[in-house]
């Protein structure tokens, strides 16, 4: 037996597998970068569902020239510099993996200019050999990177992706998610040409409700019980659906973490049992809800795609959120109990 270490595109083609799973999952690292970089425009452009192209443009900070090849290599990261920095996370990136897994199974190019650079710079990967070119460019304030091919040397891979519709499918219930996590930015999504979604940013409440309708639709916001709980530490702030209107199948259910789109189990188990006191079906539970908490009481740091959490108390997190969303779904019965008299 011989002990070796893995060659750099053998280790991020490994590391690909965790974080790269479909399409939709490089427009999640991606959109995630630019908004890390503050962007408040960001437009998606997919072909073929994401198989053969995913273009991503923002209006963020950019990448510095001679910062170009190394954004594109592994544990490369701006965001985190000790592991207290993983304890206090704000930013949604922190594993410097994204870039160079995406660029180890695509072909990527990586367009930038930072607004104190005179001139935009291309870097350009391909999954073959890991080499970057680099070459001038034209682009405004802000990064594009464009993945071409997806998968293109990873067979096993791309036997697993589904129909264009069912990828682009899963790409667009992404970008719901992300802009419901940030009203303050703006969002455009194509496919094929055709513009599918055109969220601008919002920066009234009627804009979010707009918003809100645009994603959840017209139904949905005609029902809705604002919610607004700030039990000190912990905030939960959004939208119930009124028990009444809980009758269409596959209602919107969204769930967010200190703003990350997080579907959690304990956060979910305790929407449905403050729901079961009004409603029979808890899967007919139409929410967008919010939840704030301290840094230090929850764990974003379990898996790579930080989709998941651990809470430090859990069962305080359960209790508050059952409560705080009873306390809402009952006011909304006292006022229809009252409708009448009032
Ligand atoms: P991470 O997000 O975990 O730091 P990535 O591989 O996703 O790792 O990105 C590597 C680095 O490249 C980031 O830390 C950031 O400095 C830079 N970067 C990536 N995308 C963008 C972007 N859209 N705008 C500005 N900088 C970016
Ligand atoms: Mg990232």
């Amino acid at each position: 037996m011989t002990i070796e270490i893995l060659p750099p595109r053998l280790a991020n083609q490994i590391a690909a597998g965790e974080v790269v799973e479909r399409p939709a999952s490089v427009v999640k690292e991606l959109v995630e970068n630019s908004l890390d970089a503050e962007a408040t425009h960001i437009e998606v452009q997919v072909e073929r569902g994401g198989q053969k192209k995913l273009l991503i443009r923002d209006n963020g900070g950019g990448i510095d020239k001679d910062q170009l090849v190394l954004a594109l290599s592994r544990h490369a990261t701006s965001k985190v510099h000790s592991l207290d920095d993983i304890e206090s996370i704000a930013t949604l990136g922190f594993r410097g993996e994204a870039l160079a897994s995406i660029s180890s199974v695509s072909r990527l190019t990586l367009t930038s200019k930072p607004a104190e650079q005179a001139e935009a710079w291309l870097a350009y990967a391909e999954g073959r050999d890991m080499q970057v070119q680099l070459r001038p460019a034209a682009h405004p304030i802000g990064t594009t990177v464009e993945v071409a091919d997806l998968f293109f040397n990873t067979p096993a891979r791309r036997k697993f992706l589904r129909a264009d519709k069912t990828e682009f499918h899963h790409i667009d219930e992404l970008i719901k998610r992300l802009a419901l996590s940030r009203f303050d930015v703006g969002f455009a999504l194509s496919h094929n040409g055709k513009s599918i979604r055109n969220l601008p940013r919002c920066h009234t409440d009627a804009a979010k409700l707009k918003r809100l309708q645009m994603i959840c639709g017209a139904g949905f916001c005609r029902e809705l019980i604002q919610i607004e709980q700030d039990a000190g530490t912990l905030k939960l702030s959004g939208w119930l659906l009124k028990p009444m209107a809980c009758q269409v199948q596959n209602p919107s259910q969204y769930t967010f973490i200190n703003g990350r789109m997080i579907r959690d189990k304990v956060v979910t188990h305790a929407i449905k049992q403050a729901y079961s006191n009004v409603i029979a079906d808890t899967s007919l539970a139409g929410y967008v809800l919010y939840l704030d908490l301290p840094f230090d009481q929850v764990d974003v740091n379990v898996h790579p795609t930080k989709h998941e959490v651990r809470f430090i108390e859990t069962r305080l997190v359960h209790d508050f959120v059952v409560q705080a969303v009873e306390q809402a779904l009952q006011q909304t019965q006292l006022n229809v109990d009252d409708g009448p008299h009032s």
